[in-house]
């Protein structure tokens, strides 16, 4: 199947209130030509040096998200760009975002990574540090917009497991979502899903989800 025949049946598949982001993450760029050529404009990327050059090389109306662990060295390389950053784990995380966003007076969206996996090794932040950060939003990070949430399952073959930790995350977001919030909140994105789990996600909720496997097929690490 074609990269082009592969957007069209996922975009099929996917509900009106779900985008779907191509995760281009290892990809080169005459591949991300060819996807942004069957109308794919939203690509997902985890290194932060990758997505740099991407962005410099490929067309300007692209929309970067930053969906990997983020250090907090290299934000400010992406900031003046990236249009979502999914994977803040940290108050220091989000500090450095802030202050790389003033220095060039630009608000930059972000998501809060939960973790909702059963694994030791994803990243994110658990319920309480979550809660906590919602509630005692720092005033002074006016330049960071927390447009949502965002999770991966573990990972499973089992169905209902992923299911569960979905919906923990859906309930998570309705619940942030339903109380006083400050401006620089506002609950509108949920990315949750990817090739293997990307149904189940928009069945509970999803309106982003991250694709890469299903539509440029197996990644090559070695290149
Ligand atoms: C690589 C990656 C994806 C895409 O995974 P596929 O299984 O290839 O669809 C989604 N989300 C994150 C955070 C990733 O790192």
């Amino acid at each position: 199947m074609s990269i082009k025949s592969n957007i069209n049946v996922i975009n099929g598949n996917l509900s009106s209130t779900c985008r779907l982001i191509a995760v281009s993450k290892t990809q080169p760029h005459e591949k991300i030509q060819q996807a942004y050529e069957a109308g794919q404009r939203i690509f997902g990327e985890n290194k932060v040096q990758e997505m740099e050059q991407k962005f410099h090389a490929l067309p300007k109306d692209i929309d970067w998200h930053l969906i990997g662990h983020l250090q907090t060295n290299k934000v400010k390389y992406i900031t003046p760009f990236v249009s979502l950053i999914h994977s803040v784990d940290s108050v220091k995380l989000l500090e450095e975002i802030n202050k790389q966003g003033k220095k060039i007076d630009r608000v930059v969206p972000c998501l809060l990574q939960v973790c909702i996996a059963n694994e030791e090794t994803k990243f994110g932040l658990d319920e309480k540090e979550l809660l906590d950060l919602v509630a005692q939003f720092p005033v002074e990070f006016t330049h960071v917009k927390i447009m949502g949430l965002m999770g991966m399952a573990t990972f499973t073959e089992d169905q209902e497991q992923i299911r569960k930790e979905f919906k923990k995350l859906k309930k998570l977001f309705d619940q942030i979502k339903n109380s006083p919030l400050p401006s620089a909140i506002e609950m509108k994105e949920l990315s949750m899903g990817m090739s293997s789990d990307y149904i189940i996600g928009m069945e509970e909720g999803s309106t982003l989800v991250r694709i890469g496997t299903a539509i440029f097929g197996e990644r090559n690490y070695n290149k």
